[in-house]
């Protein structure tokens, strides 16, 4: 791993192990009894493979400058707009409406008749910052209170902003995507000339907020209504997100919102307890599923961190494999077992997983202009079975089955 963040690093010798130096909040009564807190994520990482992506590629294949991309985009259309003609369930008209009404405030997709992303996010976060009055402006003293204290407030405003979950960790420097670096020598988060991001090592706290996606629109994907969910979802969390970086400002502390191409969110939300890796090599959380999507704001308001946690999905996700068979593009692993090598071009070496081949699920989802998300709602742990591993003896603790009969959590 690349190591040459600073001094940060010191407190992160083990990747996917708690770090060093900070203070933890006690984990009790924050999940029910089958969900353990541990020391360590649940998913192996290796060090001397580790990858940070450079995500540029990621940006030119999704931006409106890549013919390619609009070439798809008008096959896509033309799709959607037979599906409409005809009266196609999830497609018809009422179905797109409210597909591209999900993300009225904060569209931050792929418009199909510009080809382009959409993004009246930048304009709605230049407007709701102007609601910010901090400290300083009141001329008053800035919130002051214990670690624990201040991620329990921050977890119960999280909360009411909107959040269906909160966690907090720490910036481990080697999560981060290539292009951003933590510098010790800096106090604001600066760009340089050659387009690398400098972050102050004093925004060494992560806040990462997971927002549950609505689920009876998210079980008809792929299609427009599916779609809706998933926009729907992104909507939340975005506002969520806003609504606490202005919150972390009000405090008076520094607050940072860095999107997930820059600051991968799934790392820190392992991190933070939110959920363990899937075979859909996604967060799967034991609460919501894998239908949640999730966010991370830096700041330097001292909290107390969160444990990792276990609730037995690597041995249950061996067996399970629904979402595997829901993909319509075949992304998804059904190997018994997890594995070191990269499948798609997208895919992050250094960790062992039931990797997709995100390339498979792009080019479908980009073929149809649909966001699709069927693995998200096929993983629907979150209807009330979730302990169902932990009663097969497959939880914390219990034995691991090599071979999880499928029937039973999704039946
Ligand atoms: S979102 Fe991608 S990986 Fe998931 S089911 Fe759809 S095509 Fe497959
Ligand atoms: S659907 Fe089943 S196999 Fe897929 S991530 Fe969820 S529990 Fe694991």
């Amino acid at each position: 791993m690349d190591k040459d963040s600073g001094g940060m690093s010191k407190a992160f010798k083990d990747p996917g192990a708690l770090p060093e130096g900070f203070v933890y909040r006690d984990q009790r009564g924050r999940y029910p009894w089958w969900v353990r807190s541990v020391d360590r994520i649940t998913t192996e990482v290796d060090a001397s493979t580790w990858e940070r992506k450079v995500v540029d590629k990621i940006l030119m294949m999704l931006g409106p400058q890549n013919e390619e991309a609009k070439a798809q985009l008008e096959v896509a259309r033309k799709r959607m707009l037979d599906k409409m003609r005809n009266n196609q369930p999830g497609g018809r008209l009422q179905d797109f409406a409210l597909h591209y009404a999900s993300e009225t405030y904060f569209a931050a997709g792929i418009d199909m008749f510009t080809a382009g992303f959409i993004t009246n996010m930048f304009d709605v976060r230049a407007a709701v910052s102007t609601l910010i009055h901090p400290p300083d402006e009141l001329g008053v003293p800035r919130w002051e209170g214990t670690e624990e204290e201040a991620s329990a407030m921050v977890e119960a405003a999280g909360i009411h902003l909107g959040a269906s979950q909160v966690g907090f960790t720490a910036l481990n420097p080697d999560w981060l995507q290539a292009m951003v670096r933590v510098d010790p020598q800096i106090e604001e988060i600066k760009t340089t000339e050659d387009g690398r991001i400098l972050v102050p090592e004093r925004l060494k706290y992560v806040i990462v907020l997971a927002c549950q996606v609505p689920m009876a629109a998210q079980t008809r994907a792929p299609s427009q209504i599916g779609d809706a969910a998933d926009r729907s979802g992104y909507e939340n969390r975005q506002m969520a997100w806003e609504r606490m970086f202005n919150f972390i400002k009000g405090l008076g502390y520094q607050a940072e919102m860095m999107p997930g191409l820059m600051i991968p969110t799934i790392p820190f939300a392992l991190m933070a307890g939110l959920g363990e890796m899937g075979r859909m090599n996604r967060l799967v959380s034991p609460l919501y599923g894998g239908a949640i999507r999730l966010e991370t704001i830096l700041t330097d308001l001292p909290l107390a961190l969160d444990k990792p946690i276990d609730f037995g999905l690597q041995a249950f996700c061996r067996g399970c494999k629904k979402c595997a068979k829901a993909c319509p593009a075949n992304a998804l692993s059904m190997e018994d077992e997890p594995s070191w090598e990269p499948k798609g071009s997208y895919s992050t070496r250094g960790k062992k997983v039931w990797y997709d081949d995100c390339d498979r699920c792009m080019d479908y989802t980009g073929s149809q202009h649909l966001y699709c998300g069927a693995c998200l709602a096929a993983c629907n742990l979150e209807q009330g079975q979730q302990d169902i591993p932990a009663r097969r003896g497959q939880g914390p603790g219990g034995q691991v089955a090599g071979d999880v009969p499928v029937h039973g959590l999704h039946g």
